[in-house]
């Protein structure tokens, strides 16, 4: 019955995507060569123009531009319902990939190139969708507000925060949020396949570490040396394993997998019984503890001369309700003589796995694959959520593919030859108009 009205979103959704991808959005973090988000966020509106939804985008430097629309819904006095996705990608050196990461090329079912699933996959299905029941005449039960975003990738400072902070009646009325990452499949087995959705997002903390000592001259006899002071602080940090934590969302997901695989998982050692997961469990993994990666080393400027300061970023992530013990055990990993500062602190964010959203979510997935199972998860990254959710909106990763099994999932965000398969893409409208159409 569903699927005659569809038909068009369904066919469309590959073209869409290769469109969204050949329109190249990188971003370096810098605007002066970020590229593209303008482009795209005209493209999008012109994309709405032609089905009668009309849009607005705001800049927040020149080039970064966001989209909002709302589309209205059959009850007004209810809640609204933000649906986010973000325009712009990491770099991509076309000398490494099979295909040029900017070409949207469609090949052997899949449509490939930078934001293939992160997550020009997502803003196309959410595009296809909005087209078709525009063309079709189906109003949402309750308002949506679409919102095509710059920035995340580099943080969301110009995107989802600029928005939040400087035009935040946009949002007037949303209650609750989807978006990336999450709503994939991990297959078990023929009948039974896992859908992670995601509720809950480690906070960001990178940092500078700079240790200071005596200046000299390399040749001679030298106690305090900078160099060696960072260095044994950003080894001590790499190197340390920070205690298990299991929050809300891991508790039930580590539940989900035991009863999913028929195993016992150890509580004190889950990664063991998780690496049957594959390559996502590195992603899972991250879930159940604060994690501290060194990413940058800088000092010195000639081999005979030891440098006054040395100093190194570091990569950390908290888990939620996890912040002020995350800042106790990185000082007590740091030690003396060297100073920590935050380049960039964001909050982590959890919700729960229930209410009628998520069952809207589950009896969608449940409807168009019925070896689906639901179950929440913990993202090891940060997303926009962390700025909607500063307006009091509960917020879920929840982009809906079902992968075929062989395919490694988890190394494709920001990896070389990223793709995805234009059937996931397919059912990811299906499920998406299921659950907009009952939320
Ligand atoms: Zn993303």
């Amino acid at each position: 019955m569903d699927t005659p009205r569809l038909h068009r979103a369904e066919s469309e959704v590959a073209e869409l995507l290769s469109d969204l991808i050949r329109i190249d959005t990188t971003n370096t973090g810098d605007t002066s060569t970020s590229a593209g988000e303008r482009a795209a966020a005209e493209w999008v509106a012109g994309k709405l123009d032609e089905v009668g939804i009309s849009s607005v985008i705001h800049e927040s430097e020149r080039g970064r531009a966001s989209l909002v629309a709302r589309i209205p819904g059959a009850d007004r006095s209810r809640p609204a319902l933000l649906v986010h996705g973000h325009l712009d990608v990491v770099p991509a050196d076309p000398a490494e990939w099979s295909v040029h990461p900017f070409s949207g090329e469609e090949r052997d079912g899949y449509i490939w190139g930078r934001g293939a699933v992160d997550m020009k996959d997502m803003d196309a299905m959410v595009l296809a969708l909005a087209r078709d029941w525009a063309r079709t005449g189906v109003q949402p039960p309750r308002d949506i507000v679409l919102a095509y975003v710059a920035d995340e990738e580099a943080g969301g400072k110009l995107g989802a925060h600029f928005l939040v902070d400087e035009h935040p009646d946009l949002f007037e009325g949303c209650t609750e949020a989807i978006s990336e990452v999450g709503g994939f499949s991990i297959t078990v087995r023929d009948d039974l396949r896992l859908y992670l959705v995601q509720t809950a997002e480690k906070g960001l903390a990178w940092m500078r570490l700079t240790a200071a000592g005596k200046p000299g001259h390399g040749s001679m006899l030298h106690d305090d040396n900078a160099v060696t002071r960072l260095c044994e602080a950003v080894a001590r940090v790499g190197a340390h394993r920070f205690p298990l934590t299991l929050t809300p969302p891991m508790r039930s997901f580590i539940e989900a997998v035991e009863d999913a695989y028929g195993v016992e998982i150890d509580p004190a050692e889950p990664e063991v019984a998780l690496a049957r997961l594959g390559s996502i469990s590195r992603m899972i993994g991250a879930a159940l503890r604060n994690t501290a990666n060194p990413t940058m080393l800088d000092a010195g400027y000639k081999a005979n001369v030891i440098p006054g300061t040395a100093s190194a970023t570091v990569d950390g992530r908290f888990l939620y309700g996890q912040e002020e013990e995350f800042e106790r055990q990185l000082a007590a990993l740091i030690g003396e003589g060297v100073q920590r500062e935050w380049l960039v602190h964001d909050q982590a964010v959890e919700t729960t796995f229930d209410g009628p959203l998520v069952d809207s979510m589950v009896a969608a997935l449940r409807a168009e694959d019925g070896g689906a199972r639901p179950v929440p998860f913990t993202m090891s990254g940060g997303t926009d959520a962390k700025s909607f959710q500063t307006l009091g909106m509960r917020c879920f990763g929840f982009s809906p593919l079902r992968l075929p099994p062989e395919l490694d999932f988890a190394s494709l965000f920001h990896g070389i030859d990223e793709r995805v398969p234009v059937e996931s893409l397919q059912f990811g409208i299906r499920v998406l108009d299921r659950f907009l159409r009952h939320s």
